[in-house]
């Protein structure tokens, strides 16, 4: 068995799905993890946020242009008005959900998550049922029901060994042997829909591939592997051919867009290896990540966005080492605020963290324990494993860096951006 990832990027029209389905139409054995298309989970999130803050306009108007665009896709697939019954059906049950006056601000991780995973069941249906027709037969599996999470929404980890009989079975008592199955979703032991977190898919497949004892996992992607650095951002970016385990983890951590920073851990325990490959030429190599591989000798460059910097220091001047900074982390850690670089001084400790909506509940609190806080918007966070002189006169410098952090080997920079 083999297991392929598709990415939104990858399926954001019906070129994406021909593509796909050229792609797995080579294999005979395969279980294919799909995202949601395009931009969906970002139109969802704004269909959930229509509802948290009751703005019904917000919800309904995502959900008519998703409708649309979903329909769009369908319609260009089969090359004439198609409907899909499950497709409109679960439409029609967003919209109810959207006009229901149920929702407590209480349980928002579990409205996220019930709202944006509607984008891999929409996205899944629409792929399976156009493979079917078109002579690939395979079987839609619904991961809410093989996928069992912790009882943990909008960013839970997978309990593998109470999955793997349920993922089994279900592909154990197929006829088929093409499966897809949606990436980033799961269910919690009350049975609610859980998600993975944003960008999750990549987690979903390797969790899959350690499930089903997988000979490899290949995400397919807009990029022809892995780079040295965001070509967009960096123009002269290079491609790296191989890639181990452990480097894979670290620059995920630092933010790049690779693969989720999850997907290695079940991939390494079953020694998986993992092929980054380019969706658009299905000749071309890609990048391998797995074991034991070559250390990469050309300096990486890593910049994430959406950061806030978080400058904490307490009123009273006791410093923060000891216990007050576990104090910090962990009410950090039940606004879900995972920190990518940590600075401390005497009486200061900076926090680089993703920018979301959470912060402000969490800067309240730490205010109400005694703390200042100062929160900087608008950053963005730098990373450069094996950084020359040259590197760090051109980007460590000047007035908008805040913070400088450098080792031998690797320069971290939180700045304006
Ligand atoms: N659709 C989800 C997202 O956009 C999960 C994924 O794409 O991996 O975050
Ligand atoms: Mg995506």
């Amino acid at each position: 068995m083999k297991v392929y990832k598709f990415g939104g990027a990858s399926v954001k029209n019906a070129d994406g799905a021909r593509n796909l389905r050229s792609i797995v139409s080579d294999e005979e054995e395969l279980f294919v993890i799909v995202s949601a298309m395009g931009k969906t989970t970002n139109a969802l999130e704004r269909v959930f946020e229509g509802i948290q803050k009751g703005d019904k306009a917000l919800s309904d108007e995502n959900i008519a242009m998703l409708r649309k665009y979903h329909a769009e896709i369908i319609d260009d697939l089969y090359h004439e008005h198609h409907t899909i019954a499950a497709v409109d059906a679960l439409f029609d049950e967003l919209e109810s959900l959207a006009a229901t006056s149920e929702y407590r601000s209480e349980d928002a991780e579990l409205w996220y998550d019930r709202i944006v995973s509607f984008g891999e069941l929409v996205s899944t249906l629409i792929i399976s049922d156009y493979l079917n027709h078109s002579g690939v037969e395979n079987k839609w599996i619904d991961m809410r029901q093989c996928i069992r999470t912790q009882q943990r929404h909008k960013d839970a980890s997978v309990e593998l060994e109470e999955s793997k009989p349920l993922l089994r079975e279900a592909v154990k008592s197929a006829k088929e042997r093409v499966f897809i199955g949606q990436g980033f979703i799961g269910g919690a032991p009350d049975g609610t829909t859980t998600t993975l977190g944003r960008e999750g898919s990549d987690y979903s497949a390797a969790v899959v591939a350690y499930i089903l004892d997988a000979e490899s996992m290949a995400v397919w992607k807009d990029v022809d592997g892995v780079l040295n650095a965001d070509p967009k951002i960096f123009p002269d970016a290079q491609h790296i051919a191989e890639l181990s385990y452990l480097d894979a983890i670290e620059l995920a951590y630092s933010g790049a867009q690779i693969i989720h920073p999850k997907t290695i851990k079940p991939l390494q325990n079953k020694n998986i290896p993992l092929y980054v490959r380019p969706f658009g030429d299905k000749r071309k190599p890609g990048t391998v990540i797995r074991g034991s591989s070559a250390r990469v000798n050309i300096p990486i460059l890593i910049l994430k966005g959406g950061q806030v910097l978080l400058n904490i220091r307490p009123r009273d001047f006791s410093f923060v080492l000891e216990e007050r900074f576990a104090e910090i982390f962990a009410l950090l850690a039940q606004f879900r605020i995972k920190s990518h670089l940590v600075h401390n001084s005497a009486v200061n400790l900076s926090l680089c963290i993703d920018s979301s909506w959470h912060i402000d509940e969490a800067v309240k609190s730490l205010r109400a324990e005694g703390f200042d806080v100062m929160q900087i918007e608008d950053m963005e966070l730098l990373t450069i494993r094996g950084y020359t002189k040259e590197l760090f006169d051109k980007y460590a410098l000047g007035s908008e860096v805040y913070v400088r952090q450098a080792t031998q080997s690797t320069l971290r920079i939180v700045r304006k951006r």
